[in-house]
Order: C-alpha cells, then sequence, then structure tokens
C-alpha cells in the first residue's frame, strides 16, 4: 500500500503537463479546422506561411537580386518569405542537365524563383507533383508525340524538362508573353490542383470554372476572336489555355486586366495574387 502511494505521488506532479498537451492538441486542431473554414468563406489562405527560416547563400541570393526584378519589386517581408521558399524549393528537387549541359547554380536559382513567383500566393508552393528538373541546352526530342519540344511537363516522370534557351529567353524577354518557366510549371499546379486535398487546390479548381463559364459567354468569345488578343495556341485545349493565359497575366498584367477585365480578375484569385502591379 506504501509502496503504491508512493507510486501515485511520484506521478500525480505530471497532470498538469498532460492536461497541457491534450489542451495544445486540441488547440491544434481548433486551428486547423478554422483555416479550412476561413480558406473557404475567403478564398485564400489563412496564413501562406508557419516558419520562415531558410537563407539563401550569398551567391544564391546575388542572382536573385540581380536577375529576378519580381524579387526587387517585393516588401521587405515578403522578400524574406520568398528568400525561405526558393531556397526550400532547390534543397527539395533534384536538378539534372542534359545532353552535357552543367547545371550551375544561376539555373537552379532562376528555375526555383519562377516556380516560387508563379505559386507566392499559395500556401502550398512546392509542385507537389515535381521531383526532377531536367535541364536540356536548347530544344529537345520528345517521345511524348515524337516531335522537338521547348519544354513539357512530365506527370509519370514527376519531372519539369526545359530547354534553358528557351526558357532564358522566356523570362529576359518581358514584353512578349511568352513564358515558358510560367507555362510548364502551371501545366504542374493544375494537374496538381486536379487531384485535389487542400485549400490551394479547392481555390484553383472553383476560379478555373469561373474562367471557363466566361469563356463559353458569347461576348467574351466575340472579343476573343475580334482582338486574337491570346495567341492561337491558348485554344488547343483547357490545359493550354491556363497555362498561355498565366503567361500573359504575368508579362503583361496591365494590357490584360484591360482587355478582359473578369479573366484577369479570376486568374488573381486563383493565384492569391496580390504583390506589385498585380
Ligand atoms: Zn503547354
Amino acid at each position: 500500500m506504501t509502496l503504491f502511494l508512493q507510486t501515485y505521488n511520484n506521478y500525480i506532479w505530471l497532470a498538469p503537463y498532460g492536461y497541457s498537451v491534450v489542451f495544445a492538441g486540441f488547440s491544434f486542431y481548433l486551428f486547423r479546422l478554422f483555416e479550412g473554414f476561413y480558406a473557404t468563406i475567403f478564398d485564400k489562405p489563412l496564413f501562406r506561411n508557419y516558419f520562415i527560416y531558410k537563407k539563401l547563400s550569398e551567391h544564391q541570393l546575388a542572382i536573385l537580386t540581380k536577375e529576378f526584378s519580381f524579387y526587387n519589386s517585393l516588401s521587405e517581408k515578403h522578400k524574406r518569405q520568398f528568400q525561405h521558399r526558393v531556397a526550400s524549393f532547390i534543397s527539395d528537387k533534384e536538378f539534372i542537365g542534359r545532353e552535357n549541359l552543367q547545371v550551375t547554380e544561376r539555373m537552379k536559382v532562376l528555375t526555383s524563383a519562377i516556380g516560387c513567383m508563379l505559386s507566392f500566393g499559395r500556401k502550398n508552393y512546392k509542385f507537389n507533383l515535381i521531383e526532377f528538373i531536367l535541364i536540356y541546352p536548347k530544344e529537345f526530342y520528345s517521345k511524348v508525340n515524337n516531335a522537338y519540344h521547348k519544354g513539357e511537363f512530365n506527370p509519370k516522370g514527376r519531372a519539369l524538362v526545359i530547354s534553358w534557351k528557351d526558357f532564358e529567353e522566356g523570362y529576359q524577354i518581358t514584353n512578349d508573353n511568352l513564358n515558358l518557366g510560367i507555362h510548364e510549371f502551371m501545366h504542374a499546379m493544375q494537374l496538381e490542383a486536379k487531384r485535389g486535398g487542400d485549400g490551394d487546390s479547392d481555390r484553383f479548381e472553383k476560379q478555373f470554372q469561373n474562367i471557363l463559364k466566361q469563356l463559353t459567354k458569347p461576348e467574351i468569345k466575340d472579343k476573343l476572336i475580334a482582338t486574337q488578343y491570346f495567341r492561337d495556341y491558348a485554344f488547343t485545349n483547357q490545359y493550354e489555355f491556363m497555362s498561355v493565359m498565366t503567361e500573359y497575366f504575368f508579362e503583361s498584367p496591365q494590357e490584360f486586366k484591360k482587355q478582359f477585365p473578369e479573366l484577369y480578375g479570376y486568374t488573381k484569385k486563383l493565384l492569391n495574387f496580390n504583390f506589385g502591379d498585380y
């Protein structure tokens, strides 16, 4: 009996800690519940980042600052978030050079930066369907349709494949509405949304439906034909339309907004993109 009491006394002091653990667990559950409600009601994540801790190396940061104007347009807080995300993205993916291409730090930083720019409004920013980034020096032969490609997203191989020459032209020439990186990353984002499972995917699907509805309206259809604003390739199918439209969104937001304010608005919502001049 004495022994039992002793044991009991030895552990009773733990009780408040036990309650705290249960309370913390329950609070976390309530928080996640609230976060889910918030995302559904307001169509955007409550928090985009919980933790911001990763930093790029000095060399990597210099590349971003010198060559990526979107980064320079951000506030200090958003710069820290962006840096964290690019650093996480780089350590998360495997970069592989093809046809003797040597993958440089610059290639890693710039491809990751394009992906992280496209997903910057999202909480889930890492493109879960992409594990490998394959970089060819220029156009490459693709067995998908036995033709030369400048880029592709290969879901089976979990790979984003790009021609470096075309990727560079895509982001360096900023007034032609061509941006290979944005285009291919958008394909990956759209497939991820189709598989669903998180707030960002739900929002994507909802706004995607809004965009498709717009496209069935006679006055929008007529205007698309009359203005020939989007290049022909956009009308290949709904996936190409989304990728091409997103290139326009990033390369000429003002013109896009003026021409098709509804489509612009839904795209902005879909990406939850409230940065810089967008
Ligand atoms: Zn495409």
